[in-house]
């Protein structure tokens, strides 16, 4: 089967900058996340694609391979990679990798292409684990007030078998013989002469006699986390919250990376937020505006009264203070602004028909042949 090209994957001309790639990417994975569509097989083949794309076209070098050579270029067995000296590390990796390095989270745990040009660090030594990110979505009303949450999602923990070491307990570990314990080896090919990831040990340094039950030896588990999340009043969309080592298990038994939950306020049917106030608009009856009294307003806060002085036109807003949204990290609030429109009664009974007839007499509103005179007759007047 053909590879599909990683440009026409992320939908972006062949001239794209690395910021057009990086966004598109970012549209993309957002879409086809397997969080977000759970269960679907196509989708998950399509973010594991988009994230392969997106792993070669934001690297100059891995970019102007795949520009030159196509899809051979990271193909052992081609053409291309026997030119170039080949990106033949071991294929792609975990896309959740890309996803949270694009994200600005985490990344430490360290990239096929990055061990295999070097850029490691220490191969035995523990390693932090990545951090994660958790999209979660609220309503305005748990914006304005404050709530907890609870936060269910997939991680990699330490196992519990083998303590995070990736030993069967018991049992012990021996010095690879292979690297010597260094956990890189040269490797010639052709003109080039570089530092590999040792074949024998994965770059761990050492050999590990009987692998754990549970992990196979990696000392990680995939595991489904929950976490309460107490999210303060006043938040906005994109306000993050961390959970401090809620992200993934070190390799190694390295610290745990931690979670960052992004919120998103969802948009609320009636109330609009504008910053700390909150607008909305509210129909009033046409003899309320005219003669006045009090209304009743929903806040998000409960419902309050609002005086609607006589003689309301329509399209006034009022302001209420101190009912809009909470503002983080204080104890006052804003405003809610409330924009009021006078409804115009559309059908009248007789008896309402006639009493309002003899208030347009009062008013001089009716002309010479019975009819009701318009604006125009008035501004003549
Ligand atoms: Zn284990
Ligand atoms: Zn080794």
């Amino acid at each position: 089967m053909s590879k599909e090209d990683y440009y026409s994957l992320l939908g972006v001309s062949k001239e794209a900058s690395g910021e057009e790639i990086k966004k598109a990417y970012r549209k993309k994975a957002v879409q086809y996340h397997p969080d977000k569509n759970p269960g679907n097989k196509e989708a998950e083949e399509k973010f594991k694609k988009i994230s392969e794309a997106y792993e070669v076209l934001q690297d100059a070098e891995k970019r102007s391979a795949y520009d030159r050579f196509g899809h051979a270029a990271f193909d052992p067995r081609g053409a291309g990679a026997a030119n170039h000296g080949g990106f033949s590390g071991g294929g792609f990796h975990d896309p959740f990798d890309v996803f949270r390095e694009v994200f600005g989270a985490g990344g430490r745990g360290g990239s096929v292409f990055e061990s295999f040009f070097g850029g490691g660090g220490d191969p035995h030594g523990p390693q932090s684990g990545a951090d994660l990110r958790y999209d979660l979505e609220i309503t305005l009303e748990e914006a304005a007030n404050g709530v907890e949450k609870e936060v269910i999602y997939s991680r990699a923990v330490a196992c519990s078998h083998c303590s995070g070491e990736g030993a069967e307990p018991g049992s012990s570990k021996k010095t690879c013989t292979t690297c010597k314990g260094r956990g890189q080896v040269v490797a010639s090919r052709g003109f080039f002469s570089m530092q590999q990831t040792c074949p024998t040990c994965q770059g761990a340094g050492v050999i590990i006699e009987k692998p754990c039950k549970q992990c196979r030896g990696e000392g990680r588990v995939a595991e489904r986390s929950k976490v309460k999340v107490k999210i303060p009043a006043g938040v906005k969309t994109g306000s993050k919250l961390r959970s401090a080592n809620g992200g993934e298990a070190g390799v190694h038994n390295g610290p745990y990376g931690d979670l960052y939950i992004v919120l998103y306020v969802k948009e609320h049917e009636f109330f609009e937020r504008h910053g700390d106030d909150l607008f909305c608009e509210i129909a009033i009856k046409f003899t309320l505006a005219v003669l006045g009294g009090t209304l009743e307003v929903p806040t998000l806060h409960g419902k309050a009264s609002l005086k609607i002085p006589e003689g309301t036109q329509s399209g006034t807003t009022f302001r209420l203070k101190g009912s809009g949204m909470s503002i983080l990290h204080a104890s006052h609030k804003g405003d809610q602004l409330i924009r009021v429109n006078v409804e115009v009664p559309q059908k009248l009974t007789k008896e309402q028909r006639r009493i309002l007839e003899s208030f347009a007499k009062a008013c001089g509103d009716i002309d010479s042949k019975g009819g009701i005179k318009g604006l125009f007759e008035r501004l003549k007047k």
